[in-house]
């Protein structure tokens, strides 16, 4: 640690967040890790700390909202101590709560920069849900924040822990199926019109389908075929135009790879999409539903059956990440993965700005 500390005073440190070592428990022999959600919405409430309840590893010790209101609900269901409850203007406090290992922000997309560099100040280890930021900066910001801090980052990017969906990615890695020359990613869910002040519809808080579920297409389009998109072309289609006045109800763009392989996606706030299918050499694999929280299945062309796993995937996700803090191990999904998948996002925007045009990423 001492030498690091040195490396990063000097200000050099290189650019490669998320990486270890960082604070080790290993040789404190600490087992469980205090986390603290940042955010008390819907994702929280029905999926984080549920699985909390679940998970080896870590627990839920704390809370930081501007909801005092929901204080008292979240005491009694969870055992949280006073002494570990925060409304965001004490998040620096933090600095001096060691029983708060890990924030996890689970805010509107546009605050997670700010939240997430905020508990990396702090001195905590960041768990920051998908998209990781609105744009490239924020994200090298939260980065940078991290690797200074000498803290642990995770982007809650579930799928990536389920297993059906490592499957996939080692199909890819491994070609087993030959290269992969096409493939089709979808995600959406029908967003209802009842409120439309909610952030969601919202560009200043980085609403809109593509920053929700457009990341899961991105994502997917990389990790089902194990290549990095080097072009875009994209449009956007509102057909409830008053409800989607600032932002895209639906996105499509198509990813361009190397040796002609085409990935077409499709996000959406009017409709349910939800599968992933990739066309190979000598065969072809999917995943139907692809993300959703439960029963995400598939198969190959070989025959093979992925069946639904049991358990819930926040569960795997937060066990994971728990313990990449605990063996001081890497991440199974970084910062840099975020990121990727950001640089992608702005090239689609640019795109669409420029009427469909093929854009370089
Ligand atoms: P939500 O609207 O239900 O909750 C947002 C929370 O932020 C609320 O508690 C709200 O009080 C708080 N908040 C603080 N400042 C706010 C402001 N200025 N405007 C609005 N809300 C404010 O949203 P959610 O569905 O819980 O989503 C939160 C984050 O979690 C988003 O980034 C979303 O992409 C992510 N998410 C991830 C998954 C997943 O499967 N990984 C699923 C759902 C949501």
């Amino acid at each position: 640690m001492g030498s690091r500390r040195q490396f990063i005073k000097q200000g050099t440190f290189v650019f490669f967040a998320s990486q270890w070592p960082f604070m080790s428990y290993a040789s404190s022999g600490k087992k469980t890790l205090g986390v603290a959600l940042t955010g008390l919405g819907s994702y929280s409430t029905h999926q984080l700390g549920p699985s909390l309840k679940q998970t080896e590893h870590c627990e839920l010790r704390g809370i930081i909202t501007g909801s005092p209101g929901k204080i008292p609900g979240w005491q009694k269901e969870y055992g949280i101590a006073d002494a570990h409850v925060y409304d965001y203007g004490q998040m620096d406090q933090l600095a001096n709560d060691d029983g708060i290992d890990v924030v996890y922000v689970v805010l509107p997309n546009a605050m997670h920069a700010e939240y997430a560099v905020r508990a990396a100040e702090a001195g905590k280890h960041v768990w920051c849900e998908k998209p990781m930021a609105l744009n490239v900066e924020q994200c090298e910001r939260i980065i940078e924040a991290c690797e200074k801090n000498g803290v642990s980052l995770s982007i809650g990017y579930r799928m990536q822990h389920e297993p059906n969906t490592r499957q996939l990615m080692k199909w890819a890695k491994e070609e087993t199926f030959g290269p992969v020359q096409s493939a089709v990613a979808e995600a959406g869910f029908h967003f209802r019109g009842d409120d439309p002040s909610n952030w969601r519809l919202k560009k200043e808080m980085g609403g809109g389908a593509l920053y929700d579920m457009g990341v899961y297409c991105i994502n997917a389009a990389r990790y089902a075929t194990g290549k990095e998109p080097e072009g875009v072309e994209a449009r956007v289609v509102n057909r409830r135009g008053e409800l989607f006045t600032e932002v895209d109800e639906t996105t499509e763009f198509t990813l361009y790879f190397k040796n002609d392989l085409r990935v077409s996606c499709t996000t959406s706030f009017g409709e349910n999409l939800n599968r992933l299918e990739v066309q190979c050499r000598d065969g072809n694999y999917y995943l139907r539903p692809m993300q959703s929280y439960t029963g995400v299945q598939g198969g190959a062309s070989d025959g093979t059956r992925l069946e639904p796993i049991k358990g819930k995937q926040q569960v795997l996700q937060m066990q994971d990440d728990a313990r990449s803090i605990i063996n001081n191990t890497p991440v199974m999904v970084p910062g840099e993965e975020g990121l990727k998948d950001i640089r992608i996002v702005e090239a689609i925007q640019k795109s669409v700005k420029l009427g469909s045009k093929y854009v370089q990423i």
